[in-house]
């Protein structure tokens, strides 16, 4: 069968990479987090003590660094690696998401990151997440999804998923984390955080998520339903 790019945009704690994986993992295809990429980016320029504002040794940088996913056998994820090394943990902690959208508003940051991602999804089949996949990185997505939720909703979920890690931290941090973030992707120069024009809009504060997979599986359905119609009719007209 066919295989396509579903495109999985929004602000940060909606839901995506939870929804993204779940249809990846129904469809066969592979998932990409990109969010976690740039965590990867902001991480290594910590760790190696390079300023954010020193674009020369920026640059450098990413030339030096090497991210890829690797598949956990165990649990079936791909988890990311920066040098070798899985950093998933490191990369989810509240010091890297209070740098991150600094990092990411660099151009060539998204630069390098864009052409890998692009690289990445060459063969479609594949389900990422992010903020500029739908506009900038394949917008040419089959299914292009944008997710929203109300502010405290998605500050309560992460607040969870940092506890299941034993990282304790108070609610009004996080949305002032979000709300930082949600500004400075939205208004950065390079590919801001914006809804495509053909991306279905969905508001994930009062849904399960199995819904929102349901929700995803069907819009996939009907894309690949009218992409094999439209191969019929091309065959027809020969
Ligand atoms: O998805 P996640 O919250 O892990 O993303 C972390 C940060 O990475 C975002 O706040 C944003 O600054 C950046 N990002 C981006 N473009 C993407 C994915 C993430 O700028 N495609």
């Amino acid at each position: 069968m066919r295989k396509i790019v579903i495109a999985i945009d929004g602000y940060s704690s909606c839901g995506k990479s939870t929804t993204a994986k779940a249809v990846a993992a129904e469809l066969g295809y592979a998932y990409i987090d990109t969010g976690a990429m740039y965590r990867a980016v902001t991480l290594y320029l910590l760790e190696h003590g390079i300023s954010f504002e020193d674009l020369p040794r920026v640059e450098q940088a990413l030339h030096e660094m090497h991210i890829a996913f690797k598949r956990n056998r165990k649990t079936g994820r791909n988890e990311l690696c920066l040098d070798g090394v899985i950093r998933e943990d490191e990369i989810r902690q509240m010091r890297i998401s209070n740098l991150v959208s600094e990092v990411s508003g660099i151009p060539a940051v998204r630069h390098a990151m864009v052409r890998q991602q692009q690289r990445m999804g060459r063969k479609r089949g594949v389900v990422m997440d992010g903020r500029d996949i739908g506009t900038t990185v394949f917008p040419d997505a089959e299914v292009k999804i944008f997710m929203t939720a109300d502010v405290l909703t998605r500050a309560l979920r992460r607040q969870e998923e940092l506890a299941l890690k034993e990282e304790h931290v108070p609610v009004e941090d996080i949305v002032e984390n979000l709300r930082k973030r949600d500004h400075l992707d939205s208004t950065r120069t390079e590919s801001p955080l914006r809804r495509a024009a053909d991306a279905v809009l969905l508001d994930t504060t009062h849904m399960m998520i199995d819904e929102q997979v349901d929700f995803v599986l069907e819009r996939v359905s009907a894309s690949l339903f009218s992409l094999a119609a439209a191969g019929w009719q091309g065959n027809e007209q020969k």
